[in-house]
């Protein structure tokens, strides 16, 4: 049996970067994932040579000396393809029929802000002063808001509706600067003010797309990991944790020999932890009740549309159509319903080509929608889980069509996916598109930590305190120094 000194579950963007951390650190490590692809939501699928992302689509704060920089640095991402978003409107907020470009830079965000909401010039002051604050330290702000430390007051433990509405009282600005909503889970009742901040802030500081998908940052950091050292497997589930003599240090693999590792560190869902891990005398049964007890955030239901070539020109920014008047509660929309909101993404063309080969349209979605076809296997659908989908894509190019002129006549080939696709591919808990939902009024349970109840075992990614590729990043950075016993900072990285 091979023995390892870390042994990752989930090859994630997680899972990679805590390898890479590891590995890069000299220890002899392992990541085991069960699908052919690596990435999990970052995975990048390919059709009739055309690229089309999954869960990625944009990335803040990478411009030199900024958060995801100071990150990507270090995993040695900053080589790839990355392309700026306009720096005049990187996000187009459509609201009450009206388009708002939002800028990069706080001082032309504030002056932008002021020029379409001149009465409330004080108030978006105050705002994106505070925005400012976070971005300047983030993780300052994270390591006094989170991880374990929920002190009253903290960024975490207030509600960020509250917030907005507190300090912002013209409802049609509050909407437009909660009208990137799709890439959070923009709940009134949950939503925690740090993660609210934390991801508009990023964006504003500046806005990045990948040219030829977010793929490439985990096979990137899988080349890196192989060059230190270490191994990637895929086609391999880990199917049960085993405790041997009061050490949990065996993985059971599906269609593979088992393996033992001193340190495993999990990138997937705590509710699956549970159920791999759930025989060790570590995992009581108060603890099984409380994690499988845990809500997940909506999902979501993506239209990935390859185009006519030559139609439609490629737009440097992404557009946010909205059609209700609380963007707050499009999160709950129904698959019943007409879409509330529409989320227009452009895959970027080749260097020089003026025209776009492909455009995702994305909305929330509910498992409850989906629900039903669980049972089913992958290309053996029934028949309503295709019209299901169908007639949400064409629900979405029918909204995006107003916005982008010739869109209909532009598709060549359309692929779609939902929560129920998700749930298969990452093993996300009900597709759910940021995992578990933080709730700022039970922050003590909502908000994991790296810790696990098994002392060896420790958890990575999207569930835990913060969801995107820079909170994911952020995370690895704490679930290796609690591995490593170290305090966590760029000092995890070694050398
Ligand atoms: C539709 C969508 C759009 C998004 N858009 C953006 C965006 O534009 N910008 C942004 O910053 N973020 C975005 N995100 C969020 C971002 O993609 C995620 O937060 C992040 O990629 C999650 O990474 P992770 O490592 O936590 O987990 P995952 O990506 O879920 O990885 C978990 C991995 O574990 C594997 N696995 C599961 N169970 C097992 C097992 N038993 N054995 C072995 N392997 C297992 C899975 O196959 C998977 O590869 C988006 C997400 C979605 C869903």
């Amino acid at each position: 049996m091979n023995h390892y000194d870390a042994a990752i579950i989930g090859a994630g963007l997680g899972g990679l970067q805590c390898a890479y951390i590891l590995a890069k650190r000299g220890m002899k490590v392992v990541v085991v994932e069960k699908n052919h692809l690596l990435g999990g939501c970052i995975q990048t699928f390919t059709r009739r040579g055309k690229h089309f992302d999954t869960g990625f689509h944009y990335v803040g704060g990478l411009d030199d000396g900024q958060p995801l920089n100071i990150l990507f640095q270090q995993f040695g991402l900053m080589d790839l393809p990355w392309v700026r978003l306009d720096a005049n409107g990187f996000d187009e907020v459509i609201y009450g029929g009206k388009s708002y470009m939002i800028p990069t830079g706080f001082s032309n965000f504030r002056e932008r802000m002021k020029g379409f909401f001149p009465g409330s010039a004080t108030e978006i002051d105050s705002y994106s002063d505070f925005l400012e604050g976070v971005a300047t330290d983030i993780f300052g702000s994270f390591l006094r808001a989170g991880d374990g430390n929920m002190s009253e007051g903290s960024l975490f433990s207030r509600g960020a509706y509250d917030f907005l509405t507190s300090s912002i009282h013209d409802t049609t600005l509050q909407n437009v600067l909660s009208g990137t909503s799709p890439k959070l889970t923009l709940q009134k009742e949950t939503l925690p003010l740090y993660t609210f901040a934390q991801i508009n802030a990023s964006f504003i500081l500046s806005a990045y797309r990948l040219r030829g998908g977010g793929m490439q940052v985990a096979d990137s950091l899988a080349a890196s990991i192989r060059r230190f050292g270490g191994e990637v497997i895929t086609d391999a589930e880990v199917t049960r944790l085993v405790e041997n003599n009061g050490v949990v240090d065996t993985l059971q693999i599906a269609n593979h020999e088992p393996i033992t590792a001193n340190i495993i560190i999990a990138d997937i869902h705590p509710t699956q932890f549970v159920r791999i891990a759930g025989d060790t005398s570590f995992v009581r049964n108060i603890y099984k009740r409380r994690i499988t007890a845990l809500q997940n955030g909506f999902g979501m239901f993506t239209a990935n549309i390859a185009l006519k070539p030559g139609m439609i020109k490629y737009l440097n920014r992404n557009i946010y159509i909205h059609k209700s008047s609380d963007v707050w509660t499009e999160g709950s929309q129904t698959a019943a319903e007409q879409p509330r909101c529409c989320l227009v993404s452009f895959g970027v063309p080749g260097v020089g080509e003026e025209y776009a080969s492909n455009i995702d349209l994305l909305t929330p979605m509910q498992w409850s929608d989906v629900a039903e076809f669980a049972g089913s296997r992958v290309m053996r659908r029934p028949d309503a889980y295709n019209e299901l989908k169908a007639r949400k894509a064409a629900q979405l190019i029918d909204i995006a069509s107003n916005y982008i002129p010739g869109l209909k006549d532009a598709v060549e080939n359309i692929y779609t996916s939902t929560p129920l696709t998700y749930a298969d591919y990452t093993g996300t808990e009900q597709g759910s598109a940021y995992g578990i939902n933080k709730d700022f009024n039970r922050l003590a349970y909502t908000l994991l930590t790296p810790l696990s109840p098994i002392p060896n075992v420790y958890f990575t990614g999207q569930n835990l305190s913060l969801h995107g590729i820079l909170g994911v990043s952020m995370t690895s950075l704490f679930t290796c120094a609690a591995a490593l016993k170290e305090k966590p900072g760029l000092g995890v990285f070694g050398a």
